[in-house]
C-alpha cells in the first residue's frame, strides 16, 4: 500500500511539533524525503539534527501566514529534493475565546494561520505539484467545525470548515493537473497543543471516546500518508476521519453500555 511513497518529496507545514511531526516520521518511516516547517527554528533544527541519520529530513523556518517566507522555504525544499509531489497543509492554532469576548483580532488571527496560511502554502507549492506524477495535498481539518462544535472554538471551527469548503472546489479546479486533495479530520488526538488544555480537558475527552484514549500523532499521519499515496489516485475532495468513534454517540447514555 504505501510503497508507491519511498523517495516521494513532502512538505509538511507545521511538522515541528505534534500532528504534523507525526506525519513527518510516518513518511520518513515509509521512505519519503520530508521538509518539515514552522516558524520555531530551535525545535525544527532539533529535529532536523536528531533525524540527521536518516539524511532525508530538512527543516525550513517560514510563517505560513507570511507569503514571502513560505515562498522562500518551498524553494529551499526544492533545491534540496528536486521537486514536490506531497503537500500537507497541517499546520493550525487552536485558542480558545468565547464568542462574547472574541475580539476581532482574535478572529483575524485564526483565520490568518489556520486558513490563509493552507492556502499560501497550497499557492506556492502548485508549480511543482503540477510536474509531479501524482501530486497530492492533504489537509489537516478537524471533527470540530465540519461535524462538531465546542465552546470557545467558534473561529476555530469556522476554519476548520472552511478548510473543507475550500477543497470541494479546489479538487475540480485541479484534477486537470492529476492533483488529488482530501482532509483528514482528527478528533482529539495527544499533541503538546492538546497538552496545554490541561488535564482535565484530556479527561473528559477520553471519557467521550468510545476507544477510550486520545489518539497518537502517528494514527493521523497513516491516514495522511494513504490518501497522499499513489493508490489512492482516484480519491479527491473526500475526508478520513481519524477519531476513535467520538463522533459517533448519540447521547451520553450510548458511552455507558
Ligand atoms: P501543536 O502541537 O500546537 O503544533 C502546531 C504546529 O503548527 C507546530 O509545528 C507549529 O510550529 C505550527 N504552526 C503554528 N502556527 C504556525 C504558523 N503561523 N506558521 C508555521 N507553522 C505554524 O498542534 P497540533 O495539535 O499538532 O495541531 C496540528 C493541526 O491539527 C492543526 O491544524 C489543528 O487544528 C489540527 N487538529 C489537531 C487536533 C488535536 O487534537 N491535536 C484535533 C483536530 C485537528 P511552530 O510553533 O514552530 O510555528
Amino acid at each position: 500500500m504505501f510503497q508507491s511513497l519511498r523517495n516521494k518529496s513532502v512538505i509538511v507545514t507545521g511538522g515541528t511539533k505534534g500532528i504534523g511531526r507525526g506525519i513527518a516520521e510516518v513518511f520518513l518511516s515509509l521512505g519519503a524525503r520530508v521538509c518539515v516547517i514552522g516558524r520555531d527554528e530551535r525545535t525544527g533544527s532539533a529535529m532536523a539534527e536528531a533525524m540527521k541519520s536518516e539524511g532525508r529530513l530538512i527543516f525550513c523556518r517560514a510563517d505560513v501566514k507570511e507569503q514571502v517566507e513560505i515562498e522562500t522555504a518551498i524553494k529551499t525544499a526544492v533545491g534540496a529534493f528536486g521537486g514536490i509531489d506531497i503537500l500537507c497543509a497541517n499546520a493550525g492554532i487552536f485558542p480558545q475565546a468565547k464568542l462574547e469576548e472574541m475580539t476581532e483580532q482574535e478572529w483575524d488571527g485564526i483565520f490568518a494561520t489556520n486558513l490563509k496560511g493552507m492556502f499560501l502554502s497550497i499557492k506556492s507549492c502548485l508549480d511543482y505539484l503540477k510536474t509531479s506524477k501524482a501530486g497530492r495535498i492533504v489537509l489537516t481539518s478537524s471533527i470540530t467545525g465540519p461535524i462538531t462544535g465546542y465552546p470557545g472554538w467558534s473561529h476555530y471551527a469556522a476554519t476548520k470548515a472552511g478548510m473543507l469548503g475550500f477543497m470541494r472546489t479546489a479538487a475540480i479546479e485541479l484534477a486537470k493537473f492529476k492533483i488529488t486533495i482530501n482532509a483528514v479530520l482528527p478528533g482529539n488526538t495527544l499533541t503538546e497543543g492538546v497538552v496545554e488544555l490541561g488535564p482535565e480537558y484530556v479527561d473528559k475527552m477520553v471519557a467521550a471516546i468510545p476507544l477510550h484514549r486520545l489518539g497518537s500523532v502517528q494514527e493521523v499521519g497513516y491516514a495522511v500518508a494513504f490518501l497522499a499515496s499513489e493508490e489512492a489516485g482516484f480519491i479527491t475532495g473526500q475526508t478520513i476521519i481519524v477519531d476513535g468513534g467520538q463522533t459517533l454517540p448519540e447521547s451520553q447514555s450510548a458511552l455507558d453500555v
